[in-house]
């Protein structure tokens, strides 16, 4: 049977930032997975796979912590793996990377630029939260130093090469209040697809934390952002195109066009598959390891049978008790009249504020109601 679906591998969970908003750290602790996974480990694995599924289609996402923390030599390898694979059988793989850009050597780069063919649509995924100012606020060194010029220079770097660039920012105390500065810095830099995570981080009661926000933070936060885009649209062209997300699958919603978000899709983490180095398959990194195993811990891959692991792959919600939260998650969402374009949200970051507030859930469907209609009004007045 065919298999297509994203694998995140996480070669390492060290890192040598440390984010004041980590989820990596604050959800799983510093001890969790202390251990690297090694290269031979890894494209085993990419081999394994392939020899069982001959006909699959991945995007291997180089993931971590820092996957980079892990050297040039080894992305090397990955590489190659990757194209010796795709020689071998009729696989269908790439690779996606995410990285805090700080290791983004010149030797890494021309291995990218070697394998640009591989890389799905040529990019190079980046974190960063917006200007120098803000960007200082939560993401450091270990030893507390600004990391913001080496990241800059990556990605000049990386703009000079024939790779072009995406951002990851996260949202939370630090910018949610300033939109523009964000949207203006990230425009000027010229990724082509910018992504914005909302950092919710909270206490048991859903108090917010570690720089985490409220839902309706957010909402407004992404109105803004989308107002600032609208109004710049006709400065875009396909050179300098600016796509964003959420807005981008928000809109795709809106019109009936394919949403790759999982978060705006119904089949929510079934796609996905999370690899820690230590072999443990997860559905995904966002599951908290202490409370959710349950729900989303698959097999550990170095502990199953070819046999196994083929099932568990191809019945991933079914190994674990996924299903059962998603009937019973996705269940509050029945008669909602915006389930068509919100499809729930991500699902353990709607769990966890139903179980710590009421008040919490209620205000994150508030703000996917405030923030789908602003859009949907922007998208009618466009087109009218
Ligand atoms: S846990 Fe959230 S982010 Fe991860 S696959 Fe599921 S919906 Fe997507
Ligand atoms: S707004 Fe709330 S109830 Fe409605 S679909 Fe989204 S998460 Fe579900």
């Amino acid at each position: 049977m065919q298999l297509a679906k994203t694998i995140v591998i996480k070669p390492t969970m060290n890192c040598n930032l440390r984010c004041g908003y980590c989820y990596e750290f604050i959800r799983n602790g510093t001890t969790y997975c202390k251990e690297a996974m090694d290269v031979n480990q890894l494209t085993e694995i990419v081999w394994r796979i392939a020899k069982l599924f001959p006909d699959s289609k991945i995007l291997w996402m180089f993931h971590g912590g820092e996957p980079l923390l892990q050297g040039a030599e080894y992305l090397e390898k990955f590489c190659d793996c990757i194209r010796n694979v795709n020689k071998t059988y009729p696989v269908d793989y790439k690779i996606a990377l995410q990285t805090n850009a700080t290791l983004l050597s010149d030797k890494c780069i021309s291995i990218l630029v070697k394998n640009a063919d591989l890389l799905s649509e040529r990019i190079i995924s980046v974190s960063i939260d917006g200007p120098k100012e803000i960007n200082d606020i939560t993401r450091h060194f270990i030893s507390g130093k600004s990391p913001f010029d080496e990241i800059e220079n990556a990605i000049y770097r990386v703009k000079e090469s024939e790779l072009v660039f995406s951002t990851i920012s996260v949202v939370g105390t630090h910018n949610v209040n300033n939109p523009e500065d964000v949207y203006s810095y990230l425009r000027k830099l010229g990724a082509n697809l910018c992504k914005f995570v909302p950092n919710y981080n909270s206490d048991m009661n859903g108090n917010p934390e570690s720089y985490g926000i409220r839902p309706m933070n957010f909402a407004h936060f992404m109105c803004e952002i989308f107002d600032l885009w609208m109004h710049d649209l006709p400065n875009q062209n396909d050179d300098n195109k600016m796509i964003i997300d959420p807005i981008a699958s928000i809109i795709c919603s809106l019109t009936n066009s394919v949403v790759t978000w999982c978060e705006y899709r119904e089949e929510k983490c079934s796609n996905f598959t999370c690899i820690y180095p230590n072999g443990e398959m997860w559905l995904c990194d966002n599951f908290i390891h202490e409370t959710m195993k349950d729900i989303a811990y698959v097999k550990n891959i170095f502990e199953v049978s070819d046999e196994e692991l083929k099932t568990s792959l191809l019945t991933l919600s079914k190994v674990c008790s996924f299903d059962a939260f998603y009937d019973m998650a996705m269940g509050r969402c029945k008669d909602c009249d915006i389930y068509e374009y919100c499809k729930g949200g991500c699902l353990p970051t709607h769990n966890e504020m139903f179980k710590k507030s009421k008040d919490l859930y209620d205000e994150y469907c508030e703000s996917k109601k405030m923030l789908i209609n602003h859009i949907k009004r922007g998208v009618d007045l466009a087109l009218s």
